[in-house]
């Protein structure tokens, strides 16, 4: 652990004011919204705030002056970011909200999540694919960086509730109290409202938002894009955006999880006979051997030829189910050959009519 001072980067006869400045620096400059996923920034994070813990109370800081780390053994250290936000949470309020001087009910709020319906068709989800949106999304207002008041006209205590947020009225007999409705509960009102977002910090803009689409994906997933929802409310971060993914159908092929599903038709004499055939896969066209004597409805299984696992290695198969058509119009000729055929299975028709006479009937 390094030394306190060094980690707020104050020196040994820092005043209070002083270190609780430091720690806001610090506090705004390792913020876990500011760098998402930086583990270093994460670490001097909570390295300032056990500082601040420890110099901003005089009884904590004497002790460490006088024997270092080891006088304090025993204190805890913050586990997470919610110990942090509840200890020094009138730090970012100050940081997040109009408050100065004075404590503001005012608190930065995060954006809304929004969400997204995207249809996209079968080769798309299949191969994976880039593809812009546009949505209206409310935005960081950037003539007043999200404030909603002009440059230099700081919000000042509201007259109406004398900053408190809350007023007393009477009603009949009894004297009720209610959010102030001047200030709506911020404490403070904004005198010169930021022209371009009418004080409301945030404007409503169209915006194109690139969305990836991973390869495998299917009807009914959900992709979250981190940060893309609505810009949050004086200072705080942004809402996320969910796009839920609708495929559509492909003429040929089906799905059924990561297998690529086609059906065959071919005629009863392929069947009887066997055959090889050329059928479509997700990579062009494929040679299989249908084998002799094949029934309606089997299938016949091309290993690695369906869709990427999303989650995994590999690939899905294809399933080739063959479908056999029984002719309809039939000439002449196939007529006669049909017939040919149909005399000679008889006499195994006429065997099974016995079997079933001698065997089955008597019981
Ligand atoms: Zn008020
Ligand atoms: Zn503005």
């Amino acid at each position: 652990m390094r030394d306190y001072y060094e980690i707020l980067e104050i020196d040994r006869g820092a005043d209070a004011e002083d270190i609780k400045k430091a720690y806001r620096h610090m506090a705004l400059k390792y913020h876990p919204d500011r760098n998402p996923g930086d583990k270093q920034a994460e670490e001097t994070f909570k390295d300032a705030a056990e500082a601040y813990e420890v110099l901003s109370n005089p009884e904590k800081r004497q002790i460490y002056d006088q024997y270092g780390h080891e006088g304090l053994k025993g204190t805890g250290r913050f586990e997470g970011f919610d110990d942090i936000f509840s200890s020094f949470g009138d730090i970012f309020e100050d940081i997040f909200s109009f408050g100065r001087g004075s404590r503001s009910r005012t608190r930065a709020e995060r954006g809304a999540d929004l969400q997204y319906n995207l249809e996209i068709d079968f080769l798309e989800a299949v191969f994976g694919c880039e593809k812009d949106i546009e949505m209206p999304r409310f935005e960081e207002c950037t003539d007043c960086h999200g404030l909603g008041y002009e440059t230099g006209y700081e919000p000042v205590v509201c007259p109406m509730c004398d900053g408190q947020g809350r007023i007393l009225r009477s009603q009949g007999f009894f004297r009720v109290s209610g959010t102030c409705p001047k200030c709506h509960g911020h404490g403070r009102v904004i005198t010169h409202p930021c022209k371009t977002c009418k004080g409301f910090g945030r404007v409503e803009e169209k915006r194109k938002i690139k969305v990836n689409i991973p390869p495998g994906i299917n009807t009914g997933m959900r992709l979250r894009l981190k940060g893309e929802g609505e810009s949050g409310i004086y200072g705080g971060p942004p809402g996320d955006l969910y796009v839920d993914v609708l495929v559509s159908p492909h003429e040929y092929f089906e799905r059924e999880d990561d297998d690529i599903i086609c059906r065959l038709t071919i005629s009863f004499p392929e069947a009887a006979l066997g055959k090889e055939i050329e059928v479509p896969t997700l990579k062009g066209f494929e040679k299989i051997s249908i084998p002799k004597g094949i029934q309606h409805g089997e299938t016949i299984r091309l290993r690695g030829k369906g869709i990427a696992r999303l989650r995994g290695p590999g690939r899905g198969d294809q399933i080739v189910v063959v479908n056999i058509r029984t002719p309809t119009k039939l000439s002449k000729k196939q007529e006669e050959l049909l017939k040919e055929l149909a005399d000679l299975e008889k006499s195994d028709v006429e065997s099974k009519t016995h079997f079933w006479n001698t065997f089955v009937k008597k019981r």
